[in-house]
């Protein structure tokens, strides 16, 4: 093996690493020794040459993602590890044994201390998603750690990054199982049956991330009419249904999202009139609902996918939420969401707030909603704080 290139910072240049931030920008680099690629291994040292940690790195402004603070080398446990922490966080919250919840997310990037890895945990098949060069290099070793920790827990891998490497690495990765196999499946969140379908679906298959929200909306759905806009799943539908809604309209603009929609409501309420699906664009659709609805859904798409898409994305924001607000019933319910990891809290509400007073209504907030705990926020990298939502109700 090749010996390991140094990446040496400025001087002052220190500090975020120093404060566990996994994200070394390239700004903050005085100079590489040695010859490193796409998705190698690297030091990070100080100017002084002493070393803060190590991590992979990678061609644009983050430089290196750092897994591992101090000066020992990652050895062939680390990653083993690492899932084995991943696993005991879930375990403790009580996923990983659920009676009536066989799916979650085994290890979410930083927040699990593996930036640049998503691995998604379906009824006994991991659906594995690197985002970095470095954690797509090392994906055997995380497929043993799996293997390792899950035990008979585990049935196969599924390792879909072939869309989310960064394109300019130029690797041909192709999307297949790493181990077992297993065919598109059906999985239970609360109590509600989904079918996921890891090889064609979107992200891993599935948005896990919104599970404790969709319990809660179930909370306030009784004989209410509900609209169930950017439902890809229908998730948030048939848990509408579960609560007692008394009529349910899903929107999304994908055929196969209101498909796959159709396929799930029939699951878990076969023959049940009260749900409708329609493909249309959200903006038209929203164009004319009239006070049709008491509970209205709102789960769009991150609108900002970069910074410099910031502004605009608020105005999306601002424009969507506003046509619920100007025609949702009195008495009614937003459950109104942002999963741009760009788009701060505060940032969201105000647009939100915004388009409340373009309403002139008079609006309070129940809730304020985030991500579940098999999404974990490392503290010290607070832009893992993705998934926004205000619960509000507007008189
Ligand atoms: N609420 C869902 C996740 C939503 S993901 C859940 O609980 O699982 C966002 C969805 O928005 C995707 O299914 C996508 O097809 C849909 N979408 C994107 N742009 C849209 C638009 N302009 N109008 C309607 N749906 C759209």
């Amino acid at each position: 093996m090749q010996p390991l290139a140094s990446v040496i910072l400025k001087k002052g240049k220190e500090e975020s690493m120093e404060r566990f931030h996994p994200w070394l920008f390239s700004g903050a680099i005085e100079r590489i020794e040695g010859a490193v690629e796409e998705g190698d291994l690297v030091s990070v040292q100080k100017s002084d040459g002493k070393i803060i940690g190590y991590g992979h790195c990678a061609i644009g402004s983050i430089a290196v993602r750092v897994f591992s603070f101090g000066e020992n080398l990652p050895d062939d446990s680390f990653w083993k590890e690492k899932i084995e922490q991943a696993f005991r966080l879930r375990g403790k919250m009580g996923l990983t044994d659920a009676p009536d919840t066989n799916v979650y997310r085994l290890i979410h990037g930083e927040g699990d201390g593996m930036p640049g890895l998503i691995a998604d945990y379906y009824n006994g098949t991991v659906v594995l998603q690197a985002h970095s060069v470095g954690m797509w290099l090392v994906r055997e070793a995380i497929v043993e750690g799996l293997k390792a920790v899950l035990g008979n827990k585990l049935v196969a891998v599924y390792d879909k990054s072939a869309k989310t490497l960064p394109f300019k690495a130029n690797i041909e990765a192709k999307d297949g199982y790493l181990y077992g196999a297993s065919s598109a499946g059906e999985v239970v969140e609360y109590g509600n049956r989904f079918k996921v379908d890891w090889l064609e679906g979107q992200k891993t298959g599935f948005f896990i991330d919104q599970r404790d929200n969709r319990r809660l909306l179930s909370e306030y759905a009784k004989n209410k009419a509900v609209l169930n806009m950017f439902c890809y799943t229908g998730g948030f539908s048939f848990s509408a249904m579960r609560g007692g809604a008394n009529l349910v309209h899903s929107v999304d603009s994908s055929a196969k999202a209101i498909e796959l929609t159709n396929e799930n409501v029939e699951l878990n309420f076969p023959g049940d009139n009260r749900h409708e699906a329609f493909v249309a664009d959200a903006f038209d659709f929203m164009q004319e609902i009239k006070n049709k609805y008491d509970l209205i859904i709102l789960d769009p798409p991150a609108f900002a996918k970069h910074r410099n898409a910031l502004s605009q994305a608020l105005q999306g924001y601002k424009r969507l939420n506003a046509k619920a607000f100007q025609q949702i019933r009195p008495g009614g319910i937003l459950f109104t969401f942002s999963c741009s990891q760009v788009v701060t809290r505060n940032n969201f509400r105000e647009a939100v707030f915004s388009a409340a007073a373009m309403s002139g209504r008079e609006v309070r907030i129940l809730h304020q909603l985030s991500q579940p705990v098999d999404h974990p926020i490392n503290i010290y990298h607070p832009e893992g704080e993705y998934l926004k939502g205000l619960v509000l109700y507007v008189e």
